[in-house]
C-alpha cells in the first residue's frame, strides 16, 4: 500500500500530546479494566440493575467511563474538551446522545437541544458537522411499523408528522446556515424509514452544497448497492450525496433478531466481507468525489490508510474540504491527532447528555472495546507505550 509516509498511527507523543500524565494514567486503569470481557458484562449487567434500583452510582460512572467517553452533561460543559481538541486543529461533532425514549415530549426537547446545538456551531467554526439520530426525535415503535407498511393509528400519524416536521426543521435550519449534518444509522428494521425521509431532505438541500448526510453500514450485505443506487438518484436529481461511511454498531442484535423472527441474517458472513466492502465503498466515494462528500467514521488504521492512499493517487489534497476523517471521544487519538497533524480535516463525536440517559452509548463503548479482537488491546498498549517513552524521557532528564 502506497501509505503517505510522513504519517504514522504509532507516534503515541503526538497521539497523547494533550494528555497530562495523571489523565493518561486514568485512562491506561480504566482501558485495562475495559480488556476484561467478563468484567465488562459484569459491570454493564451491575449498572444497569443499580440504576433501575436508584443506587447512586452516577458519581462513580460520572468520573470514569462518563468523563473518559463524553463531553458533559450540557453542552457548554463539553467546551473544554471541545477547545482542547480545537488546539491540535481537530473539530467536535456534538451529539446529544439521548436514546431509547418513546415519549413526544422528549421528542421535543432532543429537537429543541439539536436546534440550540446548530446556533452553537454557526458561531463556533470548530463544530464541523451537527448530527442526530432519528430515533431521538421519533418513535421506534412507529418507524419500525411504517417499514412493515402495517397501518398507523391517527394518534401515531400524527406523531410520525411531528417528527417529519422536527426533522424538516432542523435540516432547513442547516441549510440557513450552511452547516452539514449527519444523520446516524440504526438498525435496519428502522433504517429504511430513516433512509426514506433522509433522502427527502438531501433532494431539498443538497442542490448547491451537500447539508444532508446520511450513513452506510458497511455491514450489511446489501449497504454497498444501497450506496451507488442513492448516488446515481442524487446524481439524476442534481443534488450533492452526503455520506457518512460505518461498519456499523449493531450487529449482535442484528442477528439476533434475524435468527428469532426467522429471516435472512442482513450482516456481511465474516469481518473480511464487512472490511473489503467498507474500503471498495470507500473507493467509490472518492472516485465520485465530484458529487459526493464523505465523513469516514472509523477507528480502523488500514481503511484510514486506504483513504489517505486513494486521496493522494487522486490528487485530492489532505485538507480538501469534501473529506473528513471522524472517530469517537475517548477512542483512537493515534489515528485521529496524528491526521490532523499532518493536515487532514478530522472530527471527533462528543457525546453529552444526562449521565442516566447515555448509559446505553457507553455501554456500547466498553462493549465494543472489549469484543472487537485487538481494539482494547491496541489504545492499553498505545497508552503503555506512550507512559514509558515520558519515564524514558524524564530519566534522561534527572
Ligand atoms: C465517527 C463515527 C460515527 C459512527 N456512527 C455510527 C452510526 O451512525 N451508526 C452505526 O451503526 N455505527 C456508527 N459508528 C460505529 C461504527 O459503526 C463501528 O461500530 C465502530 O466504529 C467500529 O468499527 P471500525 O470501522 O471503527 O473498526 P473495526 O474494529 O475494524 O471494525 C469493527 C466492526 O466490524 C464489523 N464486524 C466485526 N466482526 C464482524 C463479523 N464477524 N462479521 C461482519 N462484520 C463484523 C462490525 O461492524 C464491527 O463494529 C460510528 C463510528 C464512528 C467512529
Amino acid at each position: 500500500m502506497n501509505v503517505p509516509q510522513s504519517v504514522s498511527f504509532e507516534d503515541t507523543s503526538i497521539a497523547f500530546s494533550s494528555k497530562p500524565d495523571k489523565v493518561l494514567k486514568k485512562m491506561y486503569w480504566l482501558f485495562g479494566i475495559m480488556n476484561h470481557k467478563q468484567l465488562v458484562k459484569l459491570g454493564s449487567y451491575l449498572l444497569k440493575v443499580a440504576l433501575k434500583l436508584k443506587l447512586p452510582v452516577k458519581p462513580l460512572i460520572k468520573q470514569t467511563i462518563f468523563e473518559l467517553f463524553c463531553g458533559g452533561e450540557i453542552v457548554y460543559d463539553c467546551r473544554q474538551k471541545s477547545l482542547e481538541l480545537s488546539k491540535y486543529g481537530i473539530g467536535t461533532i456534538l451529539d446529544y446522545s439521548v436514546e431509547g425514549t418513546e415519549d413526544e415530549g422528549d421528542f421535543d426537547h432532543t429537537a429543541t437541544e439539536i436546534l440550540g446545538v446548530i446556533e452553537k456551531a454557526e458561531i463556533e467554526p470548530r463544530n464541523p458537522y451537527v448530527v442526530f439520530k432519528l430515533s431521538g426525535i421519533a418513535s421506534n415503535r412507529i418507524m419500525a411499523k411504517l417499514q412493515s407498511n402495517l397501518e398507523l393509528s391517527p394518534q401515531e400519524e400524527l406523531s410520525w408528522q411531528r417528527t417529519c416536521q422536527r426533522m424538516e426543521n432542523i435540516c432547513s435550519a442547516c441549510h440557513q446556515r450552511k452547516l452539514r449534518v449527519l444523520i446516524d444509522a440504526e438498525e435496519s428494521w428502522t433504517q429504511g424509514v430513516v433512509d426514506q425521509l433522509t433522502y427527502e431532505m438531501m433532494s431539498k438541500f443538497n442542490g448547491d452544497t451537500p447539508i444532508v448526510f446520511n450513513t452506510y453500514q458497511m455491514y450489511r450485505k446489501d449497504m454497498y448497492q444501497n450506496l451507488t443506487h442513492a448516488f446515481d438518484i442524487a446524481h439524476s436529481s442534481s443534488y450533492y450525496l452526503g455520506v457518512k461511511l460505518v461498519r456499523g454498531a449493531y450487529m449482535e442484535t442484528e442477528r439476533e433478531r434475524a435468527e428469532e423472527m426467522g429471516y435472512e441474517d442482513p450482516i456481511q458472513p465474516d469481518k473480511q466481507a464487512t472490511d473489503d466492502d467498507f474500503n471498495k465503498a470507500l473507493k467509490f466515494c472518492v472516485e465520485n468525489i465530484e458529487g459526493i462528500e464523505l465523513c469516514c467514521g472509523t477507528h480502523n488504521e488500514a481503511s484510514t490508510y486506504y483513504l489517505m492512499e486513494l486521496m493522494s493517487n487522486g490528487n485530492i489534497t489532505p485538507n480538501d474540504p469534501r473529506i473528513y476523517f471522524a472517530q469517537l471521544y475517548g477512542m483512537s487519538d493515534n489515528i485521529s491527532f496524528n491526521l490532523a497533524n499532518a493536515g487532514y480535516n478530522v472530527a471527533k463525536y462528543l457525546p453529552y447528555g444526562p449521565v442516566e440517559d447515555v448509559i446505553p452509548y457507553l455501554i456500547r463503548r466498553t462493549e465494543e472495546n472489549t469484543a472487537i479482537a485487538g481494539q482494547t488491546s491496541r489504545e492499553y498498549g498505545l497508552i503503555k507505550k506512550e507512559l514509558a517513552r515520558r519515564a524514558a524521557q524524564a530519566q534522561k532528564k534527572i
